[in-house]
This record gives C-alpha cells, sequence and structure tokens, in this order.
C-alpha cells in the first residue's frame, strides 16, 4: 500500500492557502475559476464537452459546465476500459441573496436592489453585514460575440439594516421578518442631481431593457467594474456576499472564520487531494483506476439543473471515460468504482450539546466525520465505511463518527442521490463545523490537513485495496 504524499504542504501554508481561496471565492463561478486557476498550475489540461477527447495514459484533465460546476481527473497508469473511477464529490454553491431579474426599487429616498433568496439561510444574520456584490456578466463584445466575465464589487456596496429596538421592543423575543419586504437591500440615498446624472449616462449608452430592469447606479458600477461600455452588459447573475474576509480565530488560531464554509471547505480539500495526490512518486504510473473530483453547482436547492448532481453531468462523463471499450465497460467501470460524497458536518455545540447524540459528537479539529443514516439521508454503508476507515487508520488520520437524534430532522447530501442514480458505491463524509448556513460560519482549522490527506490517501491507495473487498 502506498503511503501518504511525501511532499504535503506544511500546515501553515495550507491554511493560508485555504483563506486565499476562501477570500477569492465569493460566488460559484469565482469559486470555479479558482480551482482552474490551480488546476492549470499542475498540468491539468481544459477540455470542452462538447469536442471529442483524446485522453492518454497519465494525463491530467478538466473542464466546467455553466463555469459553475467542474470535474478534474487522472488517468491511472494502468488504466484500462472497464476498470474504477475513485470520486471524491462536493458542491460549489451556498445560500446567499441573489440579484433578482429586475431589480430596480426607489422609494422614500433610497435606491434598493431586489434580491431573493437561495437555498435555506440563516437569513436573519444576513442584516447589518457589510456587502458586496459577486458572480457573473454576459457581455456583447464588438465583434458580436457574447461571453462570460466575473465581476466582483468588493466593498460594502449593499445594506439589510435592522430595525431599531425602539420601533419594535420585543425584537429580542423572537426576530421575525418578511423575507419578501425585509431583506430588500438599500443601494444608495437617491441624490437627485447624481441621480439624473447617472439615468443620463445609463440611458444614452445602456439598452432599454437593461436600465429597465436594473438601477442605472448598479448597471454603471458592474460596467465600471469590467471597464465595458453598459451597453454591452446583457444579463448577469449576482450573489450578494459579507466583504469581511475569511481569517483565523480563536486564542490559538485554530477556527476558521468565513462564509460559505458549506461547501467550498470540502471543495477546496478535494481538488487540492487530487493535487496532492499525483506527487506520490509512481503514484499515478501504478493506479488502475481514473481519480476524479466533481464540484457541482445547486445543490443548496435540490440539484436539479444541468449542471447539478441530479443532472447526467458524472453519469456522462464516467461513459466517456469508458469510451473505446467493449460494450459493457461502463456497467462494470461503475460496480468498481467508488464515491466520497464530501459535504461538511455539524460539530458538537457547547450551548446547545443537547442537540446532538449522545454518542455522536463530532468535534472541529479531530478529523473529517463519516455521516450514516438508517433512513439513508446519507449514503454511507458498512462497506463503504469499512474502505476509509481503513485507509485512515493505516495512514493514521483521525476519523469521527456521526448520525442525527431520532428526533431531529436530517439535512441530506448529494451522496444519496447519485449513489442511487449510478449504483455507485459511496461514503458522505465532511469536516465539522458550527453555523452551517450563517453568513459567517466556524469551521476547524486543521481539519483542512485532516481531509487533504485523507484524500490524497483514498486516490492513491483506493483501486489496490479494492481488489480485498469481496462483496457484491
Ligand atoms: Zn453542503
Amino acid at each position: 500500500m502506498a503511503t501518504r504524499s511525501a511532499s504535503a504542504t506544511s500546515a501553515g501554508a495550507r491554511i493560508s492557502d485555504f483563506l486565499r481561496f476562501l477570500r477569492s471565492s465569493p460566488s460559484p463561478f469565482h469559486a470555479v475559476h479558482q480551482c482552474r486557476v490551480r488546476l492549470a498550475e499542475h498540468g491539468f489540461k481544459e477540455l470542452k464537452e462538447r469536442d471529442s477527447w483524446k485522453l492518454t495514459s497519465g494525463g491530467r484533465y478538466y473542464f466546467t459546465r455553466n463555469q459553475s460546476s467542474i470535474v478534474a481527473f487522472v488517468v491511472g497508469g494502468h488504466f484500462r476500459p472497464g476498470n474504477g473511477v475513485s470520486i471524491v464529490a462536493a458542491h460549489t454553491d451556498s445560500p446567499c441573496l441573489k440579484v433578482k431579474p429586475v431589480s430596480k426599487r426607489e422609494k422614500n429616498g433610497y435606491i434598493q436592489v431586489g434580491a431573493q433568496l437561495y437555498g435555506g439561510g440563516l437569513w436573519h444574520t444576513w442584516f447589518d453585514r457589510d456587502l458586496g456584490l459577486a458572480g457573473r456578466v454576459l457581455v456583447e463584445n464588438e465583434d458580436g460575440t457574447y461571453t462570460h466575465h466575473l465581476v466582483q464589487v468588493d466593498k460594502p456596496i449593499l445594506r439589510v439594516p435592522s430595525l431599531a429596538i425602539h420601533l419594535e421592543r420585543g425584537a429580542n423575543d423572537a426576530f421575525k421578518f418578511n423575507a419578501e419586504t425585509h431583506l430588500t437591500p438599500i443601494l444608495s440615498l437617491v441624490n437627485q442631481k447624481l441621480n439624473a446624472t447617472a439615468e443620463k449616462s445609463a440611458t444614452s449608452t445602456t439598452p432599454v431593457s437593461e436600465a429597465a430592469r436594473h438601477s442605472s447606479v448598479l448597471v454603471n458600477l458592474l460596467a465600471k467594474q469590467l471597464d465595458v461600455d453598459a451597453a454591452q452588459l446583457r444579463d448577469m447573475e449576482l450573489c450578494l456576499y459579507d466583504v469581511q474576509p475569511a481569517t483565523l480565530g480563536g486564542a490559538e488560531d485554530e477556527l476558521v472564520l468565513s462564509a460559505r464554509l458549506d461547501n467550498l471547505y470540502m471543495s477546496y480539500c478535494a481538488i487540492e487531494g487530487l493535487i496532492d495526490s499525483i506527487d506520490f512518486p509512481g503514484g499515478v504510473e501504478a493506479d488502475e483506476n481514473i481519480r476524479l473530483v466533481a464540484l457541482f453547482d445547486n445543490e443548496e436547492v435540490g440539484s436539479k439543473s444541468a449542471y447539478g448532481a441530479d443532472s447526467a453531468l458524472l453519469e456522462s462523463t464516467l461513459r466517456r471515460l469508458q469510451a473505446g471499450g467493449h460494450e459493457t465497460a461502463f456497467e462494470e467501470s461503475v460496480q468498481k468504482s467508488y464515491m466520497v460524497s464530501a459535504d461538511m458536518a455539524h460539530a458538537v455545540h457547547p450551548n446547545y450539546a443537547e442537540k446532538h447524540e449522545e454518542n455522536h459528537r463530532p468535534q472541529m479539529n479531530r478529523g473529517v466525520v463519516i455521516k450514516r443514516n438508517a433512513n439513508q439521508r446519507y449514503a454511507t454503508t458498512s462497506v463503504t465505511g469499512l474502505v476509509l476507515r481503513e485507509l485512515a487508520r493505516k495512514h493514521d488520520i483521525p476519523l469521527q463518527e456521526f448520525v442525527v437524534r431520532n428526533d431531529s430532522p436530517c439535512g441530506s447530501t448529494i451522496g444519496p442521490l447519485l449513489s442511487a442514480k449510478l449504483g455507485l458505491r459511496t461514503i458522505d463524509v465532511g469536516c465539522p463545523q458550527l453555523a452551517m448556513h450563517s453568513i459567517r460560519e466556524t469551521g476547524g482549522a486543521h481539519d483542512v490537513k485532516h481531509a487533504v490527506c485523507l484524500f490524497d490517501v483514498f486516490f492513491n491507495n483506493f483501486a489496490k485495496l479494492d481488489q480485498s473487498i469481496q462483496v457484491d
């Protein structure tokens, strides 16, 4: 059995790199872009799904779909059609406010931006935060082509103020708000003179439809960021985000404080685990499997989109990896494959410890959590649990266990969904965190290296270990 990559990044460098990744990923589009940059730096070649692929033994590849989902893979030196694929899957999206298709609002002297809720956020945490804007804008170029551009206004241009205690005396007893009327951010105060100038410049350069849909203040701000004419903006998908950067916290820098730890944490560890795994001398050359990372958008809203986990994205990728093989290569391959579904887990909360089952109270910085649920909210089985537990034991990597209380609702992941769809052996895991879906979550700083090591070891050793497992 191969050992862990000797070139593992030092703990300090790893955590700084993780903070950089978090700060650079305010939207799924940005997160995917960050992954692309990292993969390209390590010799991964970009593929397009619309082209035919010519894969070579030992080759490193990636492709994106919608620029918000990404798949990266490395072809093992001994891979043959019909062999398995060692998969780590996670998601790129997080709950947030998104700018509405028609966002322009102006009343009571304020310019506001209509925003819709994406996913199941802890929305009360969005009040009184410093909110910026990030996402993508579709631009019409001078040659008539249309291109996708990342945009980020990294300053607190937006604000959802709470109501003063003096105007709502019972606010501390039960904080209630209406998601449609009370969560609309302020962009600016109406300044008659400034607004008149902005309207004039927007109407002189912007098509009527764009000017009518969004405030000219917003349109001009974005055009300036992109250094294009406002008239070239055709459409946009923008997330609001907290501009306070991700940082270390706790007396000994043992915590990570950031937005979107669910699930940029596991997305980062998956990509870095794959990259680290190719450094192990002779590892890829000897591998009979393909190593693959799939990061999907839209998990927070049920995964049903052309680029979500409930699409044919993973299946069509697995089929393409068997191209040129014999008739049943795909079916054989699926039975030899294994997927780690990596999504954040709930650490025990000191002030709400009773919310956890007494024998299953994961703690931050004590390792990746294996999640199980008898009702199949998680896809882990005793066989899939055995695989990861054996790998972790042999390489001294800590693991923890989680089941939810019988009287508590249970979250779910893309694990059961993909497992059922493909008949794929799957384990659900994740690093423990607090305040999941808050605008400012809390995770463990040391679990980053635990998860990266675990995935590195998995990629380098799964194909071999699988030969000793006799369960059909
Ligand atoms: Zn998640």
